[in-house]
């Protein structure tokens, strides 16, 4: 049976027309593959239409007929609890439903429920949530073997991931050609703290160390959320895994001048392998919530191994 394009970019519901996956948003036009106009589309969403619903977290029904008048949006996600009315706008890595207009602009009518997310939430709970990722299999959540180091954070993240749904954490250490003698005892350290909760990988995209474990989560259809600080590797592993091929796809995906290379920009991209991943900002670009104390203690030598 052959997969169509919606399927190989991980899409596991019935295959209907009108179906698309947010590769990236620039705005409120969102960049979606889809089985339709030759495999991938240009849809807007529609500011108004994506206040929450009164109530927030409520199913709203509405009708087909009252959908396209609106082009508005209806939520048919189980709620959530930790969801937040602005999840309900779409992100890169949504599949969504949208309205094909070819005479002019398509429209995102839907975002479809999500099997996974990752949300970081402020503890004190004075700003909103924000969602970093969703629709991943497994959620790499990356630390360096330097002065990025922090069992607490991973600590922390893996606290955020119990309420991510349908994925798998993997703690990755990267930069493990830093390793330094003495180092055994944080390993061990972070053994003990992560428990029984996720693997534990340590790589180098430099030696090569660890590729083969990352290579595991790295599958075709299957998609890869990296989360972690700026600076601790991400685009260098995203690279390696997208080895030769991949300057000349990225060339391709320049398919708007902006977006794409600001720091905050979370793009979805297909490796040459067939797998995905989706790369989140650098935490510390758009200000951890909840992160400030590590914020000022970057840097500072007697962070290093503070728990
Ligand atoms: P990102 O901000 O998470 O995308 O991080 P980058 O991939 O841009 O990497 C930040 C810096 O770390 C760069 O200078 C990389 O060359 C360096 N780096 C990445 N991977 C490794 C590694 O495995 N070992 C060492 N020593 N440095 C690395």
């Amino acid at each position: 049976m052959q997969v169509t394009r919606i399927e190989q970019f991980g899409w596991r519901g019935a295959v209907e027309p009108g179906i698309g996956r947010v590769v990236s948003s620039h705005g409120d036009y969102y960049h979606l593959v889809c089985n339709e106009t030759g495999g991938e589309i240009i849809a807007r969403k529609k500011k108004s239409a994506w206040k929450p619903p009164a109530g927030g977290d409520k199913r709203v029904a509405v009708s087909s007929a009252a959908l396209r008048e609106t082009g508005g949006f209806v939520r048919t996600a189980r709620p959530v609890r930790s969801e937040t009315p602005e999840a309900l706008s779409p992100i890169t890595g949504d599949f969504v439903r949208f309205r094909y207009n070819p005479h002019g602009e398509s429209l995102i009518t839907e975002v479809l429920p999500r099997r996974s997310h990752f949300e970081r939430k402020d503890p004190t709970a004075k700003r909103k949530a924000q969602t970093l990722a969703v629709n991943f299999d497994t959620i790499f959540i990356m630390m360096s073997l330097n002065e990025d180091f922090s069992t607490a954070r991973i600590d922390r993240y893996l606290t955020l991931a119990e309420d991510m749904g349908d994925a798998e954490a993997v703690v990755v250490v990267t930069k493990a050609d830093l390793r330094q003698d003495g180092d055994e005892e944080f390993i061990n350290d972070l053994a003990e703290t992560v428990d029984a909760r996720a693997k534990i990988i340590s790589i180098s995209a430099f030696t090569g160390e660890g590729m083969e474990s990352v290579l595991e989560y790295v599958k075709p259809g299957r998609t890869v959320a990296f989360i972690g600080s700026s600076g601790v590797g991400k685009s260098t592993l995203l690279n390696t895994l997208a080895g030769e091929e991949w300057a000349a796809t990225q060339e391709i995906q320049e398919w708007s001048g902006k977006g794409r290379h600001t720091t905050t920009s979370r793009d979805l991209s297909m490796l040459p392998s067939g797998a995905m991943v989706i790369d989140t900002p650098g935490i510390r670009e758009i200000g951890m919530i909840g992160e400030t104390d590590e914020v000022r203690a970057k840097g500072s030598a007697s962070h290093r191994w503070r728990k």
